[in-house]
């Protein structure tokens, strides 16, 4: 029987090397609320990403509910419809009207230069993604934040470990997201955190995530429950351990996909971005109008062999029903994100992936491509 193929597969380390921290959590019976593991895997983050401060979360999701709370963003913030659907929803759970500008066709983030035209008094912030990782034009973003007295957020749930030549790209903006959910690069099997500049904002995060207390009876703000407990930390802690092999079997399995796809017509797939170190998060391509089938017909082939590919990001955010009555939601505001979203697929890429896996992933592709000729 040939096996099932996710898009992805969390890496797991072996069960035995858990054990140890399994048994200092029950010796010391410390389960949450910052607790020995939790501090330990915000220092060692911190030193791993190369940042400066790092507040833990039980997921992403809640990391950027509190992120924008910490920044105290109200009215409307310019966000892409081209992510999961986390991004948007954050900016409705603090009562935030989200305004859609369009992606560049290529890096598949948001286009700066379509930003300023969006602009409008009740713009407080910018929600940026670097999608599958692939930085923003952190440069371009900021000067258009800073001319106009803009804060910026970058959800970096896809960005993990990811570097340019200034270092870590969660350095840009006021406020990086992670998540570091089963399906990340870097996962605690649910988790997150938010990374900041300076310990007075860590600080105002750490009290927003633990219902806004400041001491035992003083509370300050209507704070969530967005700790991360001593488990998931513990085995964040591991984990970190096995990142370098995690990357280096992501970038073999990148090199071969791209090796074999880069003489099939009609596939794309994104071959320059301006990273100096990438995760290798995600392998996107697109099936472009001269490959002889449609995107969905190379989609369910792949299906038909379990080979669960997915279509991120399809539907675009802008298309679910709590945002698709905004001006900014309308399809002629967001050509290039319509266009990208219905021919995009991401095929699976895990550390445990194998290349003869890769291999029956390649032969669906290239089988779809000489099709015509066949017939
Ligand atoms: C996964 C993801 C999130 C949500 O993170 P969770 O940890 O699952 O809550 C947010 N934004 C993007 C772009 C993501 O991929």
């Amino acid at each position: 029987m040939t096996k099932d193929i996710y898009v992805t597969q969390p890496y797991l380390p072996e069960l035995k090397d858990f054990i140890p921290y399994l048994e200092q959590i029950w010796d010391n019976k410390v389960l949450t609320n910052g607790g020995p593991f939790h501090q330990q895997l915000e220092e060692k983050l911190c030193e791993y990403l190369g940042v400066k401060h790092i507040s833990l979360f039980c997921n992403g999701t809640l990391a950027l509910v509190t992120a924008l709370q910490s920044l105290r963003i109200t009215g409307e913030v310019i966000t892409t419809p081209y992510s999961f659907v986390a991004t948007a929803h954050s900016l409705l759970w603090n009562g935030i009207k989200p305004v859609f500008v369009d992606i560049d066709p290529y890096t598949m983030n948001i286009d700066p230069t379509k930003i300023e035209a969006a602009i409008t008094p009740s713009t407080t912030a910018i929600l940026a993604v670097h999608c599958y990782g692939h930085p923003c034009d952190v440069d371009a973003i900021q000067k258009i934040a800073d001319t106009y007295n803009l804060r910026v957020i970058y959800d970096a749930a896809h960005a993990f470990a990811v570097e340019n030549e200034q270092g870590s790209i969660l350095n840009y903006g006021d406020l990086s997201v992670l998540s570091f959910h089963a399906t990340k690069v870097f996962n605690t099997f649910e988790g997150g955190a938010i990374v900041c500049h300076d310990a007075k904002t860590k600080k105002r995060i750490d009290q927003l995530k633990n219902f806004g207390f400041v001491d035992e009876v003083t509370v300050v703000a209507p704070g969530i429950n967005g700790k991360m407990s001593e488990i998931n930390a513990a085995f964040g802690v591991l984990q970190l351990e096995h990142m370098d092999k995690v990357l280096d079997r992501r970038k073999a399995i990148d090199v071969f996909y791209r090796e074999q796809l880069q003489d099939v017509q009609g596939i794309h797939f994104i071959t320059h971005t301006n990273e100096t170190k990438s995760n290798f998060s995600y392998f996107p391509i697109t099936v472009e109008p001269d490959y002889p089938i449609g995107r969905d017909e190379l989609y369910a082939n792949l299906r038909d062999e379990q080979i669960f590919a997915r279509r991120y990001f399809y539907p675009l955010i802008s298309q679910f029903p709590m945002y698709r009555g905004l001006p900014s939601a309308n399809r002629d505001n967001l050509p290039n994100a319509d266009k990208v979203a219905s021919k995009i697929i991401c095929l699976p890429i895990y550390p445990d992936l194998e290349i003869s896996d890769c291999q029956r992933v390649i032969q669906i592709i290239k089988a779809g491509a000489h099709r015509n000729e066949m017939v």
